[in-house]
């Protein structure tokens, strides 16, 4: 029987700049060295070229006589073999963590194909290149540097299925099948790619996990907090047979994270918690992006105002005061399905407001992104008169299925990538193709 998977051939198609980035110019360079094609002539006689818009066109700067072209289509090598740190075409500015607090401007090194078009007035770039290559990059831009062989080999792995399986597919409808960013897989290019982690994509060259003879939706996320999310309570659907809650530790305890909450916060064996990691420089390991912490545990204090504001911002509702926070459901880790903010809004009256879905709990309560729906409100007993909410957390992001820093731990305490994988994504079959 064929494997299945989302993915129509072994390319894939990634946004890079998107029309609502805003972007008007950019340049363009490789080394040299590379060897590049494109839809225009006389490509060998540079290696930097600026772009622009220009009445619904692009203007090429940087060729003899300058210009104007429609869209614009360059090409380098992709082979996974070929690659290595900074190799591809370099493009500045493009945007990263786009919408986040943390958005800026980077500049990223791209191998394969860009297709540059103009759409609204934009520029718009979508690079197409091998998955393999892909996901040798995704793996470095999701993890440090300096991870561990089966860390990077395990995240590897769940990169490529994520990106095969396709799954969640938001971007078919633009043109391309995933973005650069966190809303998919972050990918910036070449521009991080280690020999280390060059060599976790060419050993798992292929590798995948499969249920039922498909290519599995691997999902993961920084820090389950203790216990893996159930899919069903984070996304809308039917159950994901091996995106189930389970105790992120080498012992499975009896109950589930939500039965008690205090029992959770005190409990320190999880893969994943701090205490694996007080001699460990987690930022060389994790990533560069938002690392100061294990965020296994955490204490927030959110002034009522940021959340009336954030109250407005999401649905047009203008209150005078927040009075409480009614926790109505929560998923096996402790996650919050769904909420109710009580309040009093500008004529007086007794309101309440329903807010929806982790993600969307997340983005209420903060606007830096809120680590985790998994909290409990410290100051409950006071928040009608308090100015501020006081949360106590757990864990950093969804929690569904890998959880990265648990697989850290797991390959600090020397588990092979095989075991860390069936560990989070249970009664799945590993296989090559
Ligand atoms: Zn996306
Ligand atoms: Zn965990």
């Amino acid at each position: 029987m064929p494997i299945s998977s989302g993915l129509n051939n072994d390319q894939i198609r990634v946004g890079i700049v998107l029309p609502e980035d805003k972007i008007h110019k950019i340049s363009v360079s490789w080394s040299s060295q590379s060897k590049v094609s494109g839809n225009l002539p006389d490509l060998g006689s540079t290696h930097n070229l600026s772009l622009s818009v220009e009445a619904g066109n692009i203007k090429v700067n940087g060729l003899r006589g300058g210009q104007r072209v429609p869209d614009l289509t360059l090409q380098c090598p992709d082979k996974v073999e070929s690659l290595s740190s900074g190799t591809g075409f370099q493009l500045n500015p493009v945007i990263a963590g786009r919408g986040f607090h943390w958005e800026k401007q980077i500049s990223v090194n791209l191998p394969g194909e860009l297709k540059i078009t103009v759409e609204e007035g934009h520029l718009k770039i979508i690079n197409t290149l091998n998955v393999e290559a892909y996901v040798a990059c995704v793996a470095t831009s999701e993890m440090g540097a300096d991870a561990p062989a089966d860390l990077l080999a395990a995240q590897t792995v769940v990169a490529r299925c994520w990106s095969m399986a396709l799954a969640e597919a938001k971007h078919l409808t633009e043109g391309f099948d995933v973005c650069n960013d966190d809303c998919c897989q972050r990918y910036q290019g070449t521009s991080f790619l280690t020999k280390h982690s060059l060599q976790a994509a060419m050993d798992t060259l292929g590798e995948v996990l499969l249920w039922d003879n498909k290519v599995i939706d691997a999902r993961y996320s920084k820090n389950c907090g203790g216990m893996l999310e159930a899919y069903e309570t984070v996304w809308e659907g039917e159950k994901v047979p091996y995106l189930i809650p389970l105790w992120d530790a080498p012992e499975q305890r009896s109950g589930q994270a939500v039965d008690n909450f205090e029992d959770l916060w005190n409990y320190e064996d999880a893969y994943c918690s701090s205490k694996r990691f007080e001699s460990v420089n987690l930022a060389a390991m994790l990533g560069k992006v938002d690392v100061s912490g294990s965020y296994y545990r955490w204490e927030q204090v959110l002034a009522k105002t940021d959340i009336l504001r954030n109250l407005v911002k999401y649905n047009d509702k203008v209150w005078m005061k927040l009075t409480g926070i009614r926790i109505m459901e929560r998923g096996p880790s402790s996650r919050i399905k769904y909420l109710f903010l009580d309040g009093i809004d500008e004529s007086g009256r007794i309101v309440e407001q329903l807010v929806k879905s982790e993600y969307g709990i997340r983005r209420m309560f903060s606007d830096s992104f809120l680590y985790s729906s998994a909290f409990v409100i410290k100051n409950a007993e006071s928040l009608v008169d308090d100015d501020h909410v006081i949360l106590r957390g757990v864990g950093w992001g969804h929690g569904v299925g890998l959880c990265q820093m648990g697989a850290l731990g797991m390959a600090l305490a020397n588990i092979g990538y095989r075991d860390i994988l069936a560990h989070y994504y249970p009664g799945t079959t590993f296989t090559k193709i």
